[in-house]
């Protein structure tokens, strides 16, 4: 059988020998901390809405605290405000503005809706985030760098001031009136955002790769026509100071940003969850959240749960929720009519969840959801069935979208300088398109610095006998592929359509490559992840019977959307 030459001068357990001592992905203290210096600035999420002018209606005092709870719960307090409609856009609540009923505002945990007078309510402790729920049909404020600015933070004594990458500065006493507002837009059924995963830059060096590979393309395609973006957490590695830069590279595209929190966005120091998030606070806002697009409903959802370190252990993170946030899903779906599509975004995949079948029962009911990860620089797309604990009467369909970053910005540089970055499951670096349209969704990867055509890879041998076709094994790698692609392939225009069949393995081009890389004495990229097997990968045997001479493989492969994409590879048939 003839299917590749790969001359294997080393052998690949020793490549993933030298991987496991690298330690990449888990070691969440990888890289170097900058110590930053001088104090917390303000969030500019904050600065917006406290400066807003307070409610012209009597509104009651604010300091109203109510008895502490049981035991060792904090005091609390009534956060109150208004939402409403900012005509003129000044962020101000001026004289004639109307006020806006019905819309949903949350603590964390209660979500509660404003009155006919547009108010609100909400207890609040020392430490809480008040967000509103961007309705349909309305915007709010982004900043500068457009990251949206939906919420109020209220630290009284600001973060903890040991954190070695600043958190939230002191907020002082709770405002009397915290309102937020809204601007009207058109949202309609059918639109589009922009899916990152892990963007993940260590230093600026890396915030250019990304500025030159892939935001460079999304603005020559204008965005894509989507509304929004959203990158899927890991947004920088360890160095949280690496977050203003490489906002301001993605502001670039011209659109509102979110942000889901991912392991190496935490403050590392800190010594409980609670306080992991002090620095992504203080510059995206609340580390869960969600809003309607559209007839589209958002959460954004932190599943990265840090453990401080503790009598000589270090800090690890695991993938969890939390009883809190738990309580804030519950709530928000609540209130959202059965129907209605849920997009989960969030970090870790959610089979590394380890309270997911709470999750999976405030979801498997719902005629429609979907879920959105990132975290394992590889992209695959999961059924969630019984075997998982899931009683929906229909899978609940996960993707574990394509990395900016590919594979952390490793393997060797291209006539620009940029690692080529390939992913261990063989697929390049990218970003997913992602279309919504009523309940119905779809999916469409692409390539950083490829054209949209570029789908898949293709590998079979550079020629073959005529007595070995039948034994000549052709394989591609469909980068977004899943059980559900149907990927067929033909050698010739007027030959039938094949099916070849899903073959779990590693990439062989990748494989060859990692090895590849390795001779190289002096290299000046970071080595590559070794492979990991993927299930994208389908293979197929050449027909017997070919005449000798140049033929055209051609492989096409059909997602659950049933638009066919395709690729083709030259093969020789000669004696
Ligand atoms: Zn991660």
């Amino acid at each position: 059988m003839h299917v590749f030459h790969s001359a294997r001068t080393i052998s690949l357990s020793s490549v993933l020998a030298i991987w496991a001592c690298m330690s990449l992905i888990t070691n969440a203290h990888e890289g170097h901390f900058h110590k930053k210096g001088g104090g917390a600035k303000s969030s500019a999420g904050q600065t917006t809405v406290a400066q807003l002018a307070p409610a012209p209606v009597q509104v009651p005092k604010a300091v109203d605290a109510t008895e502490p709870l049981d035991n060792g719960k904090p005091k609390l307090e009534t956060a109150r405000g208004i939402v409403f409609e900012d005509t003129n856009g000044n962020g101000k609540h001026d004289d004639g503005e109307p006020r806006l009923a019905g819309i949903k505002v949350s603590n964390g945990e209660d979500i509660v809706k404003t009155d006919d007078q547009g108010r609100y309510e909400l207890p609040v402790t020392d430490d809480t985030i008040i967000f509103v729920i961007k309705p349909r049909g309305y915007m709010t404020p982004v900043n500068e760098d457009n990251l949206p600015q939906f919420f109020y933070i209220h630290k009284p004594a600001g973060s903890p001031a040991h954190l070695r990458f600043a958190g939230v500065a002191p907020t002082g006493p709770l405002p009397e009136s915290i309102n937020f507002p809204l601007t009207k837009r058109d949202e309609p059924d059918k639109f589009r955002a922009l899916i990152f995963g892990d963007t993940q830059p260590r230093n600026i060096a890396e915030v250019e790769y990304m500025a030159h590979d892939v935001i460079a393309q999304v603005i020559d395609n204008n965005a894509h026509d989507a509304s929004f973006g959203v990158t899927l957490g890991d947004i920088v590695f360890n160095n949280l100071d690496v977050m203003e830069p490489h906002n301001q590279a993605i502001a670039m595209i011209g659109i509102p940003w979110y942000n889901v929190i991912g392991n190496h966005d935490l403050n590392f120091d800190a010594e409980d969850d609670k306080h992991s998030d002090e620095t992504f606070e203080r510059v995206y806002g609340p580390n869960y959240y969600s809003f309607d697009h559209g007839p589209t409903h958002f959460m954004v959802l932190d599943d990265v749960t840090w453990v401080g370190a503790k009598d000589g252990e270090k800090g690890r993170y695991f993938g969890g929720l939390g009883e809190r946030q738990m309580k804030f899903i519950k709530n928000d779906l609540a209130m959202i009519p059965k129907d209605q599509l849920v997009v989960l975004m969030m970090h870790i995949p959610l089979i590394g969840v380890e309270d997911r079948q709470e999750l999976y029962r405030l979801i498997e009911q719902r005629p429609a959801t979907v879920s959105l990860s990132a975290h394992t620089h590889y992209m695959e797309h999961r059924y969630i069935g019984e075997e998982d604990g899931w009683k929906g009467p229909e899978k609940h369909h996960h993707v574990i979208n394509v990395t900016v970053c590919g594979s952390w910005w490793r393997g060797r540089k291209d006539e620009r300088g940029i690692p080529h970055a390939t992913m261990s499951d063989g697929g390049p670096n990218g970003y997913s398109i992602m279309e919504f349209d009523g309940a119905k969704y779809s999916l469409e990867f692409r390539a950083a610095g490829r054209p949209a055509e570029y789908q898949m890879n293709i590998y079979a041998p550079e020629s073959v006998k005529p007595t070995e076709l039948e034994s000549t094994t052709v394989l591609t790698n469909v980068f977004a592929g899943s059980e559900k692609t149907i990927v067929e392939m033909r050698v010739g225009k007027d030959s039938e359509w094949v099916k070849m069949e899903q073959t779990p393995m590693n990439d062989p081009a990748y494989e060859r490559e990692v090895l590849e890389e390795l001779k190289w004495e002096q290299r000046n990229w970071r080595d590559l992840p070794a492979p990991h097997p993927t299930p994208h990968i389908w293979s197929g045997k050449m027909p017997a019977g070919l005449p000798l001479g140049t033929h055209l493989i051609e492989v096409r492969a059909t997602g659950p959307d049933g638009k066919p994409v395709t690729n083709r590879r030259v093969i020789r048939i000669e004696e």
